[in-house]
């Protein structure tokens, strides 16, 4: 499937489903050289990297401890440009390092809110996974510690990520045609 369109927006394939999966292979691997037998607690960002951190964590082999974190800043195309944290389980923070799991680090705000509420709240170091980098949109100084695919400002969809909703349950991801990058 080449071409889709949801509420009335057309998309093409930015990236196979294959593709998606020889990536996080390799990003596994880099995880178990990393942290070995000393798993950090591996916070997933909801709702967009559910699919992708499910993958991921299922190829470390080792026991980790998981929780999700959930916030909000995309309305439709359009990040709102403040970032809501929905859910957190507070309880688990402290002292403890983290590994954050993100489907797409775009501007960088949602990292960086949820990175300074969990050091906040007694987090001994926070690190940050992310399929998809938008160098080009970011707007900070530190970049996510690991990273799958750099890709362009455009707006994408599939494996996790939505357009109002919808598309999450794509195997590949999509670009929105409109954007020219
Ligand atoms: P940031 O705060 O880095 O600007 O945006 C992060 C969040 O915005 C992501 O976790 C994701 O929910 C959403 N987002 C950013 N870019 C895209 C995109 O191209 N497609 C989709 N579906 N969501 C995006």
């Amino acid at each position: 499937m080449k071409k889709i369109e949801i509420d009335g927006l057309a998309f093409e394939l930015l990236i196979s489903s294959q593709e998606i999966s020889n990536k996080v292979n390799v990003l596994a691997k880099r995880l178990i050289a990393q942290y070995q037998d000393n798993w950090p607690l591996c916070l997933i960002v909801l709702n967009g990297a559910a699919v992708f951190a499910t993958d991921l964590l299922k190829r470390i082999g080792s026991s980790c401890e998981i929780s999700v974190v959930k916030a909000h800043s995309y309305d439709g195309l359009k990040s709102t440009e403040n970032v809501t944290i929905e859910y957190l389980a507070y309880d688990l923070i402290k002292d403890r390092d983290i590994l954050l799991i993100e489907d797409i680090v775009d501007s960088g705000l949602t990292m960086t809110v949820i990175k300074q509420e969990l050091l906040k709240h007694g987090a001994k170091n926070v690190q940050c996974i992310t399929l998809l980098f938008k160098p080009n949109a970011y707007q900070y100084d530190t970049q996510p510690d690991y990273i799958g695919f750099v890709i362009g400002n455009e707006f994408v969809v599939g494996y996790g990520m939505d357009f109002n909703e919808k598309g999450r349950n794509l195997a590949s991801i999509y670009k929105n045609t409109l954007d020219q990058n």
